[in-house]
């Protein structure tokens, strides 16, 4: 009988693919993880029990076929390996790359909790994909009906978006994508820097889709250039996928001051830079770390980037600031390692009091806290310790303290659009329609803040729906028409 290629994992150790030097890493918006060599790819998917009840599979938002592709893999399949993997996602290579896959895949894998370590799902899921790019093995995108007579609008080019666009332009529909930011992708391409998600491979994926027929709007801010009505009558159906923008604030005297920065125009700034634009508020300094003591506050993953990109563009000093501890952060664990690796400093169960500085921030006033009862989220609650605060130099400030969704119906001079008390988009769970007839939503604006990945089920579900309402439309039409 020929040797079971699988079930490697107690002779097999977990391995993820080497990291970078930080003092190597520090120095550019590479990734920091080296690519997976081919025997060590196919090595560490030997390592998994091929589980008759996947746990790995049940707890990813796309049920991909985890254990099916790694046995390919280990089989040396690469190929099959591929169309598997590219069968449930419309970016496996970005999931693999992004997933905080100690919460989702990894996290549920029946080896690591028989303590031999997770199989590395999300790093062969990335590798498999990357090797398929570097192959030659993507198909272009070609529709597989001809559907031209009905037409899709989606507004918001992100994960969601695109996700959507690419299954129904499969289907043949002609499908215009409007966005506000001159470049798609969404926050793929502006929030997420380079470190953890390289430019190209997200340009790669939306080339693709230009080069099959799905027609891109940039620039193009609906509420500004049109309103949703104006689309409606344009399109037999309509997609918004546009995220959640409204930056949450922080109340503290002082937040005015010059150098108090948004974290997504920082983020953005950074990432055009790294496109080669011109920026002027970085070229100015303004949105630029470089020579400054930075402080970000946040405990979450969008901290997370702001403070690893702030020591890539040679500040003098970064620290984060968050008023609960390490183990109440909602950042991935693994985001804060990287960080302290890179020099970056935690100051843990600490609160901005005020902020000071002749018109430009030189300090931020700390109250200490500690926590109380657990809140509504389960997490506990931070109060303020009666022990005090300190007050740290700081002459670039960063505030990352999460997003909400911005006045939809407003913006979209559409009153009847229905939102639900948080301000995301309430849409029928069932056919993921909104409160207006063939509008669907889907990602960020109907979640709240979430990840890629749900984004990419929601797309993936919402094409269905659309679909199904599509031929709906088509098939009632010419009986009205025949009516008349
Ligand atoms: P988005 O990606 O936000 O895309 C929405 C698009 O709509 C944007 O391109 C926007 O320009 C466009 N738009 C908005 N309004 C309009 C309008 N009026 N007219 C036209 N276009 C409009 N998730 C992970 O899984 N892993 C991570 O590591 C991770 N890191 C993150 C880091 C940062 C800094 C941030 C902010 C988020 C991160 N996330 C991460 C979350 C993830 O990026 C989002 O959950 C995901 O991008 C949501 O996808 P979406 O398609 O719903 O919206
Ligand atoms: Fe894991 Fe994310 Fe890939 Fe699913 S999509 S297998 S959760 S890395
Ligand atoms: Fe393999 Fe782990 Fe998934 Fe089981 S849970 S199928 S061992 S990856």
């Amino acid at each position: 009988m020929a040797d079971n290629p699988m079930l490697k994992f107690v002779a097999v150790g977990q391995d993820y693919p080497e990291k970078r030097a930080a003092e190597e890493r520090n120095e550019d918006f590479a990734e920091i993880s080296r690519k997976f060599a081919v025997a060590k790819a196919e090595e560490q998917s030997s390592r998994c029990s091929q589980c008759g009840v996947p746990y790995c599979s049940t707890h990813c938002p796309l049920h991909n076929h985890i254990p099916d592709w790694l046995r390919l893999t280990a089989e040396g399949r690469l190929r099959e390996a591929y169309e598997l993997s590219n069968a449930t996602s419309s970016m496996p290579e970005i999931c693999g790359r992004i997933c905080p896959q100690d919460r989702l895949c990894e996290g549920n894998c029946v080896i690591e909790f028989s303590g031999h370590g997770a199989v590395t799902i999300g790093s062969v899921e990335k590798f498999i994909t990357d090797t398929a790019w570097e192959q030659g093995w993507i198909e272009p995108l070609v529709p597989v009906a001809d559907r031209s007579g009905q037409s899709v609008g989606i507004i918001g080019a992100g994960p969601a978006g695109l996700t959507t666009a690419e299954y129904l332009r499969k289907r043949g529909y002609d499908v215009h994508v409007y966005d506000r930011h001159d470049r798609a992708g969404g926050l793929l391409t502006y929030g997420i820097p380079g470190f953890k998600l390289e430019k190209d491979v997200v340009m790669r994926r939306v080339q693709r889709l230009k080069d099959g027929g799905i027609v891109f709007h940039e620039g193009f801010e609906v509420g500004r250039d049109a309103t949703l009505e104006q689309l409606r009558a344009k399109h037999d159906a309509l997609l918004i996928a546009t995220g959640v923008y409204k930056a949450r604030d922080i109340k503290a005297p002082g937040v005015g001051a010059s150098g108090v920065v948004k974290a997504l125009d920082y983020l953005i700034a950074s990432n055009r830079k790294g496109f080669g634009d011109a920026v002027p508020d970085f070229d100015s300094g303004a949105l630029d770390a470089a020579g400054k003591d930075v402080v970000v506050i946040g405990g979450g993953d969008t901290a997370m980037d702001c403070v690893r990109t702030a020591v890539r563009q040679g500040a003098t000093s970064v620290k984060c600031l968050y008023r609960r501890d390490r183990e109440n952060m909602p950042g991935s664990q693994r985001e804060v390692a990287n960080a302290e690796e890179e020099g970056v400093e935690f100051v843990w169960l600490s609160a901005p009091e005020a902020f000071d500085g002749e018109g430009a921030v030189s300090g931020v006033h700390v109250a200490k806290m500690r926590l109380g009862q657990p809140d509504a989220s389960g997490r506990r609650a931070p109060e303020p310790d009666p022990q005090g605060g300190y007050r740290l130099n700081a002459t670039l400030v960063i505030k990352a303290l999460g997003f909400e969704p911005e006045e939809l119906p407003k913006m979209f001079g559409a009153p009847e659009l229905s939102v639900t008390r948080w301000g995301t988009l309430r849409v029928d769970h069932k056919t993921m329609q909104t409160s207006l007839e063939g509008v669907f939503a889907a990602g960020d604006i109907v979640r709240g803040a979430s990840l890629v990945v749900w984004a990419i089920r929601d797309g993936r579900d919402v094409a269905e729906r659309m679909h199904g309402f599509l031929k709906a439309k088509a098939k009632a039409v010419p009986k009205q028409k025949v009516a008349a």
